[in-house]
């Protein structure tokens, strides 16, 4: 079964702009792209070749200009509002400067978002403590980021956004910030979910981490799949 499917997608961020200029390029043209369920995918390619804008697309961040995109059985490009905010529970998003909130501590970041969906007291302890085991945070629950190295920060962040079981999981260029070690940590963090059968998508242009591991590699160049 498929977990994502792209079918001629397009996105042009200026619609302005491509009847006016002729060296305006559209950010993705005629993506064609299927990822299995159960599948870990690496998206590698140069700044700008279009991997974050990809990504959005996937999460309903923005719209394609043309083309069907489908998500764990869902036609995003359809959906708006509500039905948006549904699928997007179903998907957990982890970004290169982690987004954390500097006045929370690491276990309120990461229950915050369970709260606000409406998941009991029990429940969100229940999840908790597993999910700091599974990113090695037990013992900073109650820290605040300021007070964690990146590394750390950046494993609160896959923490928050695997804490309600998500089975697609999409970082985007989450090692950028990270020096290798750090790095290496993080892309076995995202293997073990793909070992719990979660479907990964990671955007990276750090060759060596891609190398490292025996995983699908998406390769992207100006908005195109090579
Ligand atoms: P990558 O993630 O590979 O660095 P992006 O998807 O961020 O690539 O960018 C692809 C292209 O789209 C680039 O030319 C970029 O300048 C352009 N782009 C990205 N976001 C926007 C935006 N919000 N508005 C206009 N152009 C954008
Ligand atoms: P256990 O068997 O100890 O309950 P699992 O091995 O099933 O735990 O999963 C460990 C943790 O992995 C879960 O508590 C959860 O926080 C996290 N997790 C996040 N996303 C997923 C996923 N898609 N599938 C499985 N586990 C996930």
């Amino acid at each position: 079964a498929m977990m994502v499917q792209l079918r001629d997608v397009k996105k042009n961020y200026d619609r302005d702009r491509v009847a006016t200029s002729a060296e305006y390029r559209n950010a993705l043209v005629n993506i064609n792209l299927e990822v299995k369920k159960g599948e870990f995918v690496f998206i590698t390619g140069p700044s700008g070749s279009g991997k974050s804008t990809l990504l959005k697309l996937l999460y309903g961040e923005e719209v394609p200009t043309s083309g069907e995109i489908v998500v764990d059985e869902c036609n995003v490009t359809a959906l708006r509002g509500n039905r948006l905010s549904l699928l997007r529970r179903r998907i957990g998003i982890v970004f290169q400067d982690y987004k954390l909130i500097p006045q929370r501590t690491v276990a309120e970041n990461i229950t915050v978002v369970l709260q606000v969906q409406g998941y009991t007291r029990k429940e969100i302890q229940r999840r908790l403590e597993p999910t700091l085991k599974l990113v090695g945070l037990l013992t900073k629950a109650a820290c605040f980021p300021s007070q964690l190295s990146g590394g750390e920060q950046q494993r609160v962040s896959i923490a928050r956004a695997i804490v309600s079981t998500p089975p697609l999981i999409l970082a985007d260029e989450p090692t950028g910030n990270l020096d290798p070690d750090n790095s290496w940590q993080i892309i076995q963090i995202f293997r073990k979910l793909n070992t719990f059968g979660a479907t990964v998508i990671v955007t990276t242009h750090d060759e060596q981490l891609v190398r490292g591991c025996n995983h699908r590699v998406v390769q992207m160049l100006d908005g195109k799949i090579l």
